[in-house]
């Protein structure tokens, strides 16, 4: 796609992954990463989880995709059980592996009262601990900055008050250093529309860019929207279960992201993450009927063109 003559940039097109549950996994997720590879996302994010195994899975994936891919790597980082010297150690780990892009979390606080909730309460803290580390490895990083994004909530965040509370919650994260927003999955077409004008009118100016996921099962939809404390579709929810086959599901769920998608854009929306939960049909089906592509790893005119002076 062309950057646009009137300046603003077309849609910018991310994925999401998690980390392989075990080595039997791994095989799967890079298939999945080839397929999306396709479609040249801006970036390609992958989900922290702060148990030991999977900190290093998590660490591995990024680490992969950074050096075996022609994919830019956006690492998640949750500071939740974390202390702040733990948390350092990662976002170096993280610059070294060549990672300039990071989303700054809190993660889901432990259910019981005697797990340690780590040093650090707010995701806003996280950001303001990013910025400190990145400014010790200013020379590694050209003199330049990493990207920190945040989570973003149409939908009124669990543990929160109001909306308008989740909103204050964001401006306080842009001032503490984030660059970008992307939002936790919603279901209504104005959802986005609504997060977006809250937020311009409360002085948020960073891009916030609308979650999306094409759900096709309704086992994910239910969990889903259990973990992100919000009700699920339940016209969606009829469709998927109404639905003869697979085939049928996915076909209502890419339909349904497709729609979101569209509204989203029409909004103002700057770009399209899609949740892949590790299988691209869905999400390669949504871009497909989108109509989108990234920008990254297209080919430089004269690529390949550079070459060893023979000796
Ligand atoms: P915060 O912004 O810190 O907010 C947490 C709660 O505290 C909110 O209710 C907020 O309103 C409240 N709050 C914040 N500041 C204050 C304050 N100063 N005073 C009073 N209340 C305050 N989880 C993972 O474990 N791994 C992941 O990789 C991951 N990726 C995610 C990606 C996206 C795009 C999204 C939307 C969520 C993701 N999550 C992930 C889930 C996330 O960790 C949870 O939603 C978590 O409960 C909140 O994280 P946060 O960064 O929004 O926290």
């Amino acid at each position: 796609m062309s950057e646009h003559v009137n300046g603003t940039a077309p849609p910018a097109l991310s994925f999401e992954l998690y980390p392989p549950r075990d080595q039997r996994a791994v095989p799967g997720v890079l298939e999945t990463v080839g397929a999306l590879a396709d479609a040249r996302p801006d970036y390609v994010a992958v989900t922290y989880n702060g148990t030991p195994e999977r900190r290093e899975a998590t660490l591995d994936l990024v680490g992969h995709l950074a050096a075996a891919t022609r994919l830019r790597p956006l690492a998640h980082l949750t500071c939740v059980g974390e202390t702040r010297g733990s948390l350092a150690l990662l976002v170096e780990r993280l610059i070294a592996l060549g990672v300039r892009g990071v989303l700054a979390l809190r993660g889901d606080l432990p259910t019981d009262r005697a797990t340690s909730r780590g040093d650090l309460p707010f995701a806003r803290h996280l950001i303001e601990l990013i910025r400190d580390v990145e400014s010790r490895h200013s020379a590694a990083l050209c003199g330049g900055r990493l990207a920190v994004g945040v989570a973003a909530y149409p939908q009124r965040h669990p543990e929160s008050p109001s909306f308008e509370h989740d909103v204050e919650v964001l401006l306080a994260k842009e001032r503490s250093g984030a660059d970008f927003a992307i939002t936790q999955v919603y279901f209504g077409e104005g959802d986005y529309g609504h997060l977006l004008q809250a937020a311009r009118a409360a002085g948020v100016t960073i891009p916030i860019v609308p979650g999306l996921i094409a759900f096709d099962s309704v086992r994910r939809l239910v969990r889903l929207s259990e973990l992100a404390g919000i009700a699920p579709d339940a016209g969606l929810a009829h469709r998927l279960e109404d639905a003869g086959d697979e085939a049928a599901r996915r076909r209502i769920g890419i339909d349904h992201a497709v729609r979101l998608a569209n509204t989203a854009i029409a909004d103002g929306a700057p770009g399209i993450h899609l949740y892949t939960f590790n299988d691209h049909r869905g999400p390669l089906g949504v871009v497909d009927r989108l109509g989108l592509t990234g920008r990254f790893a297209d080919p430089a005119p004269g690529y390949g063109r550079l070459s060893a002076a023979p000796a």
